[in-house]
């Protein structure tokens, strides 16, 4: 064992005990015990214990936990420490600009404890309210943050879609004579990927000199070529012939279960098609699109008839769910409205943050009646454009909301939202919920399940019954279209739109370009059938204001 590997357990063990906030004269011994150890030529496992408890600055206390290490590669202090903090604490550990000071902020003040929940907090502005960070700190650590998550495996739908677009062109210039497509988990709009497939017609020569002259590692797999970049995400190039082209995407495009279903079908039989759809008109099957190739089930209704067409993003008439500088958000309201109308959109729904949302500059009673003056000023100016009064209120731990009712009152629109105490089990998450679901100044259910895709799975709950009080109660349900978030799941959408629950894909947009969120929710959307009549946002001025209409009648 070498000097620096044993150095390194003190280096660990002094940084976990600050964060543990423990005595400051033990930390720095074990600090300076470190430095001393990986600053010494004479190999430590070679040393007598009499020796090495000689050392300035180590002795026999330090001494004999060299001993441990050196006998047992464990120092049980360090394990006992590793214990008692969270995996994405200990995670944190190793990101550049991440000191104890920083962490302990983070997981004591902002209740974060994943590196995935750091970076949503960076994207959402949230740790310049808090001390030892400002903007540029914030923006460092977002920075080291992005390039640490991005060589872990995994990557979300729109992380990958610049590289598909440079892809795409590229393979357009150089191989213009070949037919190339992106197809598997990217074609089926799945929220999150861990490689790309891409089918090709391209020659096995033709596309190794290309790949090798972009200098991507390749290697040889029974069904594909695999290759890497410098960022280390996979691209698999499935080399295919032009007769066999359409059906190497359609197995791709489909997840398992559904293509076996595709198997047992009678009639089906070679594998060369002239195009996607006839593939389709082989097996008397009305066309299915890539993204809703998922449940076996859908194709015994395609048997049947065709499907109806799903929502598109130029469907979405409206901003729901959005923030301002009142709260956490980057631009002012009339900086939001004005972006919202030129882009053609026909409303702008303003949901701050709540009062108990500290962090995130939650409104206070009087400054709601401020934020009200101003939206009324703006809507005589932007008019026929609307901007509507909303608020993300939370659900605290009893489930009620933050404001009395003579303050939600004030609302067109409630969003409740849970944002603390998101450890829970199902029975807490679900009594929370359901309480907040039946308030009736409660409109929507912010994002259901608090989840953060890659980095917090969300609190437990039963959707069913999520979706039967939102029935009851007549609670729109969120499918938040942040790329991080997409919650409600879209496997639970169907569930949703049997019970006839409207559906809103809302961007939670933090500043304006936010807006364009609104397409990943879409994506999503897509793939659980959603139609635009099923979505809230898509409803134009004058159904929304019918809407909210029968919203405030529900108060009564
Ligand atoms: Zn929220
Ligand atoms: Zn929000």
């Amino acid at each position: 064992m070498h000097n620096y590997e044993i150095a390194e357990y003190f280096t660990l063990l002094g940084k976990l005990m600050d964060i543990h906030e423990e005595n400051p004269f033990k930390i720095k011994s074990y600090t300076n015990a470190a430095y001393t150890l990986d600053k010494l030529t004479e190999p430590l496992s070679d040393m007598q214990p009499s020796q090495l408890f000689a050392i300035r600055g180590i002795g026999e206390a330090i001494g004999k936990k060299i001993l441990e290490i050196i006998q047992t590669q464990k120092l049980s202090l360090l394990d006992e420490y590793i214990q008692k903090t969270p995996a994405g604490i200990l995670e944190m550990i190793k990101i550049k600009g991440l000191g104890p000071k920083k962490i302990i902020t983070i997981w004591k003040e902002l209740e974060i404890e994943s590196v995935g929940e750091l970076l949503y907090a960076c994207e959402e502005n949230r740790l310049i309210n808090y001390k030892g960070f400002g903007a540029k700190s914030q923006q460092n650590i977002q920075e080291a943050l992005t390039f640490y998550l991005q060589h872990q495996g995994s990557y979300l739908y729109q992380e990958v879609e610049s590289l598909v677009e440079s892809l795409q062109k590229s393979l357009a210039n150089e191989f213009a004579n070949s037919k190339n497509i992106i197809s598997g988990a990217f074609k089926r709009q799945l929220e999150s990927l861990d490689f790309l497939d891409v089918v090709t017609t391209i020659s096995v020569t033709d596309l190794t000199t290309w790949l090798q002259s972009k200098s991507f590692k390749l290697e040889n797999k029974d069904t594909y070529i695999s290759c890497k970049g410098e960022d280390n995400f996979e691209i698999r190039w499935h080399l295919t012939t032009t007769e066999n082209y359409f059906w190497t995407d359609f197995i791709l495009s489909c997840s398992p279960e559904f293509l076996e279903k595709w198997a047992s079908l009678p009639n089906f039989s070679n594998i060369s098609f002239p195009n996607e759809q006839a593939i389709f008109e082989q097996v008397g099957v009305h066309f299915i699109p890539a993204p809703q190739r998922e449940l076996a089930a859908i194709i015994e209704i395609a048997s049947k008839k065709a499907l109806p067409a799903t929502i598109q993003v130029a469907d979405i008439k409206g901003i729901i769910h959005s923030h301002s500088t009142w709260s956490d958000g980057i631009h002012t309201i009339e900086q939001m409205a004005t972006a919202a109308k030129n882009a053609g959109y026909e409303y702008l729904i303003i949901s701050d943050h709540s009062k108990s949302a500290f962090y995130a500059n939650g409104l206070q009673a009087d400054r709601i009646i401020a934020q009200h003056k101003e939206i009324d000023i703006l809507n005589k100016k932007l008019a026929p454009f609307v901007i509507f009064k909303s608020i993300e209120s939370d659900i605290l731990n009893d489930g009620s909301l933050d404001y009395p009712d003579e303050i939600l009152a004030n609302f067109d629109i409630v969003i409740a939202s849970i944002h603390s105490n998101l450890k829970m089990t199902e029975e807490k998450a679900m009594m929370r919920l359901l309480n907040a679901i039946s308030n009736p100044y409660t409109s929507i259910l912010g994002h259901p399940t608090g989840r953060l895709l890659l980095s917090r799975k969300g609190y437990p709950v039963k959707h069913q019954a999520i979706v039967d009080a939102c029935v009851e109660n007549n609670v729109v349900i969120e499918l938040n279209a942040h790329p991080r978030r997409l919650d409600i799941d879209w496997r639970f959408i169907e569930t949703a739109l049997k019970s006839d629950v409207l559906i809103s894909v809302d961007p939670d947009a933090h500043a304006i370009e936010g807006f364009d969120d609104c397409k990943y929710g879409v994506l999503v959307a897509q793939k659980a059938g959603l139609c635009a009549a099923q979505n809230l946002s898509s409803f134009s001025l004058p159904e929304m204001m019918e809407f909210i209409e029968y919203q405030q009648a529900k108060r009564n």
